[in-house]
C-alpha cells in the first residue's frame, strides 16, 4: 500500500485529508510545527526549514517506507492593510506557504522518481482566483503555489507523477474561525453562508475528498489542474 505525508497534519484541512487517507488504507505521516510526542508518524517541523524537513521525511520514510504521495496543507493566513505590510510579515506567509511547498516537494520527489510514480496535491486557496483586500502576501503565496503546480505537472509527468492544487474556498477549521473572531473575513462565516451557492461553509473532509480522488489510481490522467472545493463561490 501506498505511503503519504500531509503537511499541517495536526489541525483542520490537513488533519482531514490524514485521517481520510488512513481510512483508505493508506500509510500516513504527517508534518506539523505543533506536533508533539514521541510518535515518528507525527512529527514536528517547520516546513520553512529544509534541514527539519528533511528529518521529519527521513522518519518517516524509515517508519513507513518509500514516500510516493504528498499533501502539503501547511500554512499560515495574514491579514494587513498593504501600506502597513512590513517586510518581515510579508516574508513570512510567503515562507511557509511556498517555500514550505518547495522544500517538501524536493524532499519527496526523490521516492517518487524511484518509483516513477507519484501523487503531490497542493493545497492553495480560492483566494488566489478571486484576489482578496488584506491579504496581498497570502494570495500571492497561494498564486504561486497554483504556478508552481502547473510547472511541476509539465516537468514531471514523464516520471509518472501527477501534481495537482486544491484551492479551498471558506473551510470551517481554527484557521478560518480565529479570522471570523477577529472579524477579518469582511462578515461572519453565517454571512457569508448566505452568499455560497450550496448554502452551507466547506468542511475539512470536503477538501479531503478531493485529495482523495487526487492521489487514486483513477486520477493517473488529472494533471497541472487547480480543482476548486468552494461550494460554488468561485466557478
Ligand atoms: P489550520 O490552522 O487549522 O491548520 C494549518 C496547520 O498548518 C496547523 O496545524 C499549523 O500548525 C500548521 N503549520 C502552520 N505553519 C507551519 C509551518 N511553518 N510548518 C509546519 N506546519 C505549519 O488551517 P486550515 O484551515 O486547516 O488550513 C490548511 C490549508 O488550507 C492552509 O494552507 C490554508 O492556507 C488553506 N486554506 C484554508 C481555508 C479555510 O477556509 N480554512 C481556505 C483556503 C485555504
Amino acid at each position: 500500500m501506498k505511503t503519504a505525508i500531509v503537511t499541517g497534519g495536526a489541525s483542520g484541512i490537513g488533519l482531514a485529508v490524514a485521517e481520510r487517507l488512513r481510512s483508505q488504507g493508506y500509510s500516513v505521516g504527517t508534518i506539523d510545527l505543533t506536533s508533539t510526542g514521541d510518535d515518528p508518524l507525527a512529527q514536528a517541523a517547520d516546513v520553512t526549514d529544509r534541514a527539519q524537513v528533511d528529518t521529519a521525511f527521513a522518519a518517516i520514510r524509515e517508519a513507513l517506507g518509500p514516500i510516493t504521495i504528498l499533501v502539503n496543507a501547511a500554512g499560515v493566513d495574514g491579514f494587513q492593510k498593504f501600506t502597513r505590510l512590513g517586510f518581515d510579515e510579508w516574508y513570512k506567509v510567503i515562507d511557509v506557504n511556498l517555500n514550505g511547498v518547495f522544500h517538501t516537494i524536493q524532499a519527496a520527489l526523490p521516492d517518487m522518481l524511484e518509483a516513477q510514480w507519484g501523487r503531490i496535491v497542493n493545497i492553495s486557496s480560492s483566494s488566489a482566483h478571486s484576489g482578496q483586500p488584506y491579504m496581498a502576501h497570502y494570495v500571492s503565496a497561494k498564486s504561486a503555489v497554483n504556478g508552481l503546480t502547473k510547472s511541476l505537472a509539465l516537468e514531471l509527468g514523464p516520471q509518472g507523477i501527477t501534481v495537482n492544487a486544491v484551492p479551498p474556498g471558506f473551510v470551517d477549521t481554527p484557521m478560518l474561525r480565529t479570522a471570523e473572531g477577529r472579524k477579518l473575513l469582511g462578515g461572519t462565516v453565517e454571512e457569508h453562508i448566505q452568499r455560497t451557492p450550496v448554502r452551507r461553509v466547506g468542511r475539512p473532509e470536503d477538501i479531503a475528498a478531493a485529495c482523495a480522488f487526487l492521489i487514486s489510481e483513477d486520477a493517473g490522467y488529472i494533471t497541472g489542474q487547480i480543482l476548486g472545493v468552494n461550494g460554488g463561490r468561485n466557478t
